[in-house]
């Protein structure tokens, strides 16, 4: 029987389904839950540094900031404590007992895709408070409020669907968590065993950590050391526990500046693009600090939103010492510092991608994203983010990327505009009629296998006073038309003759038939009418967007070529073959450019035309 002031709480659906995974794993490195539960200390101690800042009635107000840890192997507990904010009845039932930790809800979001009862997760994603139930039968947590009319209370679990809170007298300011270990998991009461994961894990902690009464961390604000003296294990380290990561970041940007701004930073990129794997949007990984005191541990305004991949710090010695997240007051100094961090940053990746271009191009195949975005709609940053775009082209072999750089410098000389096509890989965009043109006058074309490419490019519109140009765009001129090849060519008045004949033919479906200048091998093709490429719009339709459909598109046709020879001559000798023949190669056409809606006509059509054709075999 419990006592009459305990009140019984279910946990939320998806922490029991969170609980069942957590507890029933076999993830073998438990440890994680003594980084986690320090980490939500010294959270909850930056919290109170805060709310200093603003507030006078604070309860307990001259408790040290720090964590205290005790271990006892006889009772088989271990008790993590901290004199941080806090937290009321209400606070402890919502965020202990609802989903409310971005990294839960990253892990859930993670299992349901892959379905499966993957214990590595635990550990890419953090499952922050709740891993203490990998160790433990049960778990108590004491916590009190700052703020001075709140009681203190104690939440008591065994993890098992439901929790008891019930109020208690004398608690201090802050929360004690005792952790009742399983008997399998004893060796987490032991001193020596916590010690060394404490030095493991928590070492970049900024308060201090008590560990049966000594401390055992040494504050380090790393970013402020000179590069010379930092081994490449202590950045690592430092990069795991500032980004909460698991593996080794990728790149990492050491560096100082005195002008205009007195700024220390350190930043990192992760080897996964969490983007990537569909969880949804990353918060921003990088932290604001004033003389090694942490300003915000997510701050939204100081580094442009693309930036967000990044991980690490910025100190800026320059931000007033009472600056607090809430009343980030000055937002030019801010802006002017996120300005400084990024130009440096962005020159980083340029001069990676000159140095080790393999190594970039990986980066740039998960990061990619980032840029592009940044590109697309900063307007601020778009000159050199534009230098960072890579490309397969059609003059590179395969797998081979440029930039707009190299591109440019490899421009013929009458170039002015740098073209682009997209579509679904590159044997599908050779195999297409719109690279012949520019293939017999050794032109250059960018491939694009995403749509979001083509969206960046025509946002970027230009670079370098070089327009970008959609290579299946129909009013694009490329001059001196290929030479007529052996068997000839329709004359001027045939070429006439049978563009009016088609568009006749084939109706409202087509809005202009022309001759093509760009054609080589294929008899004809389908064009845009507008800037907006056929791949973009099939692109979006595939996406379920609305695309605004042209009804009508421009078809070119190759007055060399032997079908629409013989198609001249047979529209008078043999018209209802002709027509047949003229609409097949239209459509031949519309599914080369993807923007046939619907095949059951076409497929009737061929029939009809292979039962002529078979009539005279
Ligand atoms: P996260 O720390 O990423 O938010 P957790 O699962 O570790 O996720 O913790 C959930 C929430 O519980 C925290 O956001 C915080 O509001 C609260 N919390 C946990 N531990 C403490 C603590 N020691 N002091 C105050 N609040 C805490
Ligand atoms: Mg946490």
């Amino acid at each position: 029987m419990s006592a009459p002031n305990v009140e019984k709480h279910e946990f939320q659906a998806e922490i029991k389904q969170l609980l069942d995974i957590v507890i029933h794993s076999l993830y073998t490195e438990k440890e994680i839950f003594v980084r986690e539960l320090i980490s939500n200390g010294s959270d909850a101690l930056e919290k109170l540094r805060h709310v200093k800042l603003t507030e006078k009635n604070i309860f307990d107000k001259d408790l040290d900031l720090e964590v205290k840890i005790s271990t006892d192997d006889t009772a088989n507990t271990i008790t993590i404590q901290d004199f941080g904010i806090g937290m009321t009845k209400d606070e402890l039932v919502k965020s202990l007992g609802t989903i409310a930790h971005s990294g839960s809800k990253q892990f859930l979001e993670a299992l349901k895709q892959g379905g499966e009862k993957n214990e590595n997760l635990i550990g890419q994603f953090g499952v922050g408070f709740y891993s203490a139930f990998m160790v433990a039968k049960e778990v108590k947590v004491y916590s009190r409020s700052w703020k001075e009319d709140e009681a203190g209370h104690v939440w008591t679990s065994s993890g098992a669907g439901e929790y008891e809170i019930e109020e208690v007298e004398g608690q201090r300011r802050g929360t004690k968590i005792v952790v009742f270990l399983k008997d399998d998991d004893k060796q987490f009461a032991s001193d020596s065993t916590i010690k060394e994961i404490v030095k493991r894990y928590s070492s970049f902690v900024q308060f201090p950590i008590k560990l049966n009464g000594d401390v055992v961390n040494t504050i380090d604000a790393l970013w402020l050391r000179s590069k010379s003296e930092i081994k490449d294990e202590e950045y690592t380290e430092f990069y795991k526990f500032q980004a909460n990561a698991w593996d080794e970041p990728r790149y990492r940007l050491h560096f100082s500046a005195d002008a205009p701004l007195a700024i220390n930073a350190l930043l990192f990129v992760p080897q996964e693009n969490p983007e990537r794997a569909g969880l949804g949007r990353i918060d921003p990984g990088v932290s604001l600090y004033c003389r090694k005191v942490l300003i915000d541990s997510k701050p939204d305004e100081l580094l442009p939103e693309w930036m967000r991949f990044a991980k690490g710090v910025v100190d800026c010695e320059d931000l007033p010492l009472n600056i607090s997240r809430e009343t980030m007051q000055d937002k030019s100094l801010l802006q002017k510092l996120g300005k400084v961090v990024t130009k440096r940053f962005l020159k980083f990746l340029a001069e990676e991608a000159k140095k080790r271009p393999e190594q970039y191009q990986e980066f740039f195949d998960k990061f990619g994203f980032f840029i592009k975005e940044g590109v697309a709609i900063d307007f601020n940053y778009k000159d050199e983010l534009s230098k960072l775009l890579y490309f397969e082209s059609s003059t590179l072999e395969k797998g081979k990327r440029t930039s707009l750089v190299d591109y440019v410098s490899r421009m013929k000389e009458d170039q002015k505009e740098i073209y682009y096509i997209l579509g679904q890989n590159r044997e599908a965009i050779e195999s297409g009629p719109y690279l012949e043109g520019f293939k017999a006058r050794g032109v250059e074309v960018l491939f694009l296998y995403e749509a979001v490419d083509e969206y960046v490019m025509s946002n970027l519109s230009e670079y370098e006073e070089n327009k970008l140009v959609s290579a299946d765009q129909g009013d694009l001129k490329l001059d001196d038309a290929p030479e007529p090849n052996e068997e000839g060519s329709l004359s001027e008045d045939e070429s006439k003759g049978l563009c009016s004949w088609l568009k006749e033919t084939i109706g409202d479906r087509v809005k202009e038939v022309k001759v093509s200048t760009r054609l080589v091998d294929s008899p004809s093709m389908a064009l845009s009418p507008d800037a907006m490429s056929s791949q973009m719009r099939r692109m979006m339709r595939q996406m379920g967007q609305d695309s605004g459909m042209p009804n009508e598109v421009l078809f070119e046709v190759n007055p060399r070529h032997s079908l629409m020879i013989n198609l001249n001559r047979q529209r008078e000798s043999n018209p209802d073959l002709a027509k047949l023949i003229a609409l097949q190669a239209f459509d031949n056409s519309l599914i080369a450019a993807g923007l046939l809606e619907d095949p059951r006509e076409m497929v009737t059509r061929t029939y009809e035309i292979l039962s002529q054709a078979s009539e005279k075999m």
